[in-house]
């Protein structure tokens, strides 16, 4: 994006809004004696957490070479798609652009925010119309397009990201909650070039940690320095952001982790060639299959019957249903139901 000023898509009171900044942010270092917070000085867990999430930001500048001030951490990708909202969509006057069908929460948090949400169907390969998406683009009042890459609930990595990049007035936020299971690059490296774009990703799903809910965005100085505006100072807790910081050094053991996924992935998808009640697998980059049935609602009952949950997604997507990837005997169960249907 060309000529590109990020503060003339904010809005107007956040650009005038002073970040929180607790005692112990304006202090280098921490003191031994602590009486700034009305903590309890008794217990395990007394003391907020670092607002600014420094440890942990510098660990991944190093891993994603990039500088601190590019890192924004969230309580789960979730919150960063909730304040990006925040910072660009005046409620009740801007839109924000979703691929459909995508993952819900743009839209869940663009109705709270009341911002109204432009829908740009995808074609029958889970792809995006660049026709249809110049069109749709030249909206004024169109601040924030959430790209998802690979695409939940499809499965599909989305081609020529920066296509969009370039073409957009406003905001692209590319979600790369599932990068890791696709062999497709970060497009962390484009940050260098487009200062529209924020990537955001998560600890959830390669790293095994949805429950400490921890996501990450990263974008400008600019873009970073206004989400941390609008957060809630303490919204990363302590135990999180510890686990997390254990975790990072121990990535071999991830590393191991997604490979088994991915060869979980191709072996289910060639058993699913061989059952009956199945119409198509459509191709994945993540860590789940989109898959039509012939009866979709029947297949569904019958999982459950068997105690396996899956995500129902028809009628949105006709007689689909989305089904991750679990353990090696839970792979096993659901195949064998579905043998069995
Ligand atoms: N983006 C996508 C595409 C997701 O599928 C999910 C979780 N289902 C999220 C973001 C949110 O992840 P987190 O747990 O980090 O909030």
């Amino acid at each position: 994006m060309k000529n590109f000023n990020v503060y003339n898509l904010v809005r107007k009171n956040i650009l005038e809004l002073k970040p929180y900044v607790s005692f112990r942010d304006q202090n280098e270092f921490i003191s031994p004696v602590l009486l700034d917070a009305n903590e309890s000085p008794f217990g395990e867990l007394n003391r907020y957490p670092d607002s600014t999430q420094k440890e942990l930001k510098q660990k991944l500048a190093e891993i994603k070479n990039i500088s601190v001030d590019q890192i924004a951490i969230g309580n789960g990708s979730d919150e960063l798609i909730d304040l990006i909202l925040k910072v660009f969509c005046e409620p009740k006057k801007d839109s924000i652009l979703v691929m459909n069908p995508s993952f819900t929460m743009y839209g869940f948090y663009a109705n709270i925010n009341e911002n109204n949400v432009i829908q740009l169907d995808l074609d029958e390969n889970f792809e995006i119309d660049k026709e249809e998406f110049l069109k749709i683009s030249k909206d004024n009042n169109l601040k924030v397009f959430f790209l998802c890459t690979p695409n939940n609930p499809t499965g599909n990595a989305i081609e020529d990201i920066e296509f969009y990049i370039k073409n957009f007035n406003g905001i692209v936020v590319v979600d790369e909650a599932y990068i890791e299971f696709s062999e497709k690059e970060s497009n962390i490296r484009l940050l260098e070039k487009y200062s529209n774009l924020i990537v955001l990703q998560t600890f959830s799903k390669a790293w095994g940690m949805a429950g400490a809910r921890v996501g990450t965005a990263y974008s400008s100085d600019e873009i970073i320095k206004l989400i941390n505006t609008v957060k809630a100072p303490y919204n990363v807790n302590s135990l999180s952001l510890n686990k997390i910081m254990q975790l990072i050094s121990y990535k071999n053991i991830i590393d191991k982790n997604i490979k088994s996924t991915l060869n979980e992935i191709s072996r289910i998808k060639n058993e699913l060639l061989n059952v009956e009640c199945v119409k198509k697998v459509f191709p994945t980059d993540a860590n789940f299959f989109l898959i039509e049935f012939y009866n979709a609602e029947k297949v569904y009952q019958e999982l459950l019957k068997n105690e396996i949950l899956t995500s129902k997604r028809s009628p949105q997507i006709p007689e689909c249903i989305r089904i991750n990837v679990g353990k090696k005997e839970e792979n096993n169960k659901l195949i064998n139901v579905l043998k069995g249907i």
